[in-house]
């Protein structure tokens, strides 16, 4: 088994992509970060016609946005009702609308930049753990349909789980078809190829080590030599160290692993995924799994928040719970086991925000191959002029100094939600 990301094995870096040979000296707007984020904001602003680098410090994508699961599913991390109850039902709407919008805009890039990535509306299956999850789906579909008029999403009670999913390890699920489904590598490296022609430049290996304010802007210090920007976008996300410290008290590290198996026979995935559907259960400590487009079981989740865990330990805890989810793929062996960073915000709300003239976006919770691509569009539009507003920078933005421990408190949280899952 190798210890190494399969999307990007199996689909690498394309070398084609024009990067630049020497750091620029100055720039309008200076992207750190070249996942999702910070490449969707580069189209927005190079297509206005702004002078723009994005900074990576390895290849572009190379963050979560390459590991991930490729999964592209409706709402927020924080959970609907308690979004209602802390910013009102308007702004839930908002909020659940956006989100919806989030998954179009994802197609709609794809479509308009060519981007050969598997993208496909496969729907996805949330699957409940224990039977009061079951009921609790039942009461957040009848919310979604009386005050948010969304009516997509369908139960499917415990006898009827089988149409969907060869396993009976699940007390019912609710289906829904709006979500969808890329192939992450090709979604990232597609996109890093369209900036490219937007005109963006595309600095890769390239580390920003201290931002410093200055007369009209920020210098940017990096590996390969300073750059000058009238302004700076933090689109670092799981992967934000202390360049802004108010920008890394809002979020905090947490890690999410993956295995993938050898490829199944046909007659096996029909049985294990008859619709191909994207899918997670309802535990804290979440599973998420899914057929990749050549046929591999892939299963992610974590049994501990550490981004540090031993790959070839994850893998075995991972190969137990898929196991126990799909009893068929006992002696199937596993390929790959891999690992990346979520950014995790203490209200679970992704925000855009502005520190010591540095602007931000991130927070995700693991929710993100969607959202941070419209989050980035929006952050783009917004220093592109094209845009006044927007809903994630006028809530309010949880902070606390005590992010930068995350190694210290979240044991703590691991253990709790560990009983949580444990309770009947
Ligand atoms: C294992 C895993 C599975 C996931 N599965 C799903 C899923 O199925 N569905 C879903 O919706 N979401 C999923 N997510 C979340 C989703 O992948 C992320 O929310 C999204 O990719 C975030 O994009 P981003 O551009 O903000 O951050 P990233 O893609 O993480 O990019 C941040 C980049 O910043 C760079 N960087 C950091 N500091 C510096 C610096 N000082 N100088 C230069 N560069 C710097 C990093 O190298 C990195 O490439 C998953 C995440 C992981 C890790």
């Amino acid at each position: 088994m190798k210890t190494e990301n399969f999307w990007a094995e199996q689909h690498p870096y394309p070398k084609n992509i024009p990067v630049c040979e020497q750091l620029p000296e100055r720039v309008d707007v200076a992207i750190v970060g070249g996942g999702f984020t910070g490449m969707n904001a580069a189209l927005v602003l190079a297509q206005a016609g702004a002078r723009v680098a994005v900074l990576e410090q390895n290849t572009f994508g190379w963050g979560a946005s390459s590991r991930n699961g490729g999964m592209l599913t409706p709402g927020l991390k924080a959970p609907l009702s308690w979004i209602r109850k802390t910013h009102g039902l308007e702004l839930a709407r908002h909020f659940w609308g956006w989100a919806l919008e989030s998954i179009d805009h994802v197609e709609r890039v794809v479509t308009d930049n060519s981007i050969a990535c598997d993208w496909r509306r496969s729907g996805h299956l949330a699957l409940a753990t224990k039977p009061a999850h079951f009921e609790r789906f039942r009461s957040n579909l009848a919310m979604l349909d009386r005050d948010f008029g969304y009516r997509n999403g369908r139960l499917l009670a415990p006898s009827e789980v089988a149409t969907e999913i060869g396993s009976t390890a699940f007390h019912g699920a609710v289906v829904d078809d709006v979500s969808g489904s890329v192939h992450p590598a090709k979604y990232a490296f597609g996109l890093a190829a369209a900036v490219a022609r937007s005109g963006a430049l595309l600095c890769e290996d390239t580390r920003v080590l201290n931002l410093q304010a200055e007369t009209g802007g920020h210098a940017l210090r990096t590996n390969r030599g300073t750059l000058h920007a009238r302004e700076v976008l933090l689109a670092t996300n799981g992967y934000t160290t202390n360049l802004n410290f108010r920008a890394r008290t809002g979020i905090f590290p947490v890690g999410s692993y993956i295995i993938v198996t050898e490829p199944l026979p046909a007659a096996l995935q029909a049985e294990l995924s008859p619709r191909g559907r994207m899918m997670y259960d309802s535990a804290n400590f979440l599973i998420y799994f899914r057929l990749t487009p050549d046929g591999r079981m892939l299963f992610g989740g974590r049994n501990n928040l550490s981004t540090a865990l031993d790959l070839h330990d994850s893998a075995r805890r991972l190969q137990e719970r898929m196991v126990a989810v799909y009893p068929q793929l006992r002696d199937v062996p596993l390929t790959h086991s891999w690992t990346g960073k979520l950014g995790i915000t203490f209200d679970l709300m992704p925000h855009i925000g502005r520190v010591n003239g540095v602007h931000y976006a991130y927070g995700y919770c693991g929710h993100g191959v969607s959202i941070s691509s419209y989050l980035g569009k929006e952050v783009g539009e917004l220093l592109a002029g094209k845009r006044t507003a927007s809903a994630f920078l006028n809530i309010a933005h949880p902070r606390n100094p005590v992010a930068f421990f995350e190694r210290l408190f979240l044991p703590f949280v691991a253990q709790w939600y560990r009983l949580q899952d444990s309770l009947a």
